[in-house]
């Protein structure tokens, strides 16, 4: 697949149909899959950050357009993507097919409270899901230490908001160790999804 660069991020050339086909085919294989839905602000920390850029161009499975700004961009350069594909949204998905397949689903990010809440929708709306792990996104540990706590919980999904580009830089080192897992930085995801 020919990516699509935009100020030096590569983007996949899919609508949200193709992604979630190939997402859902690995994730059933239990292919380690890192997802990066990249939004404008990313692109350009992208662009100062080269341990960021090289995570999202060569570590990542994937990199979807969030936010239309990313499809508008594209359009100026003469590109074209498909559709915008945002983490939230993509979020709600994978926790369908978690409940659906009773998948180990861990969840990082967010204030005490927020994560709370979200445990909770998740116990009362999706009870299918196996939520082995919810923590809050403000521990003092090193990233290694909290990705090897991560991987001994043996997770399906990992979703990370802990904002950009730490979830990523997280997920990047699963990902590396060739974990198991669909895992995904999701920014704000959980704050919105807890209401
Ligand atoms: N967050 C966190 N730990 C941090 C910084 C941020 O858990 O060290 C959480 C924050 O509470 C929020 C989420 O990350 O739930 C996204 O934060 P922000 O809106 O700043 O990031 P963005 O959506 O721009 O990536």
């Amino acid at each position: 697949m020919v990516k699509i660069n935009i100020l030096g991020v590569g983007f996949d050339k899919y609508s949200l149909a193709e992604f979630e086909a190939r997402f859902l085919d690995r994730l059933r294989k239990k292919e380690s899959t890192l997802v990066v839905t990249a939004n404008p602000e990313i692109v350009m920390a992208a662009k100062e950050d080269p341990e960021y850029r090289e995570i999202i161009n060569n570590v990542a499975d994937y990199v979807t357009a969030d936010g239309i700004g990313i499809i508008k961009g594209a359009k100026m350069l003469g590109l074209k993507l498909p559709e915008r594909v945002t983490g939230y949204d993509l979020f709600c998905w994978y926790l369908q097919i978690a409940n659906e397949d009773h998948l180990r689903v861990y969840l990082i990010g967010a204030k005490p409270a927020v994560i709370a809440a979200v445990k909770e929708k998740i116990a009362k709306d999706y009870p299918g899901i196996d939520l082995v792990g919810a923590e809050d996104g403000y521990s003092k540990e090193a990233l290694p230490e909290i990705a090897s706590r991560i991987a001994q919980s043996r997770p399906d999904l990992v979703f990370a908001a802990l904002g950009f580009p730490k979830q990523e830089k997280l997920l990047a080192i699963l990902r590396k160790q060739n974990l198991p897992a669909s895992m995904m930085g999701v920014g704000g995801s959980f704050d919105v999804f807890a209401g």
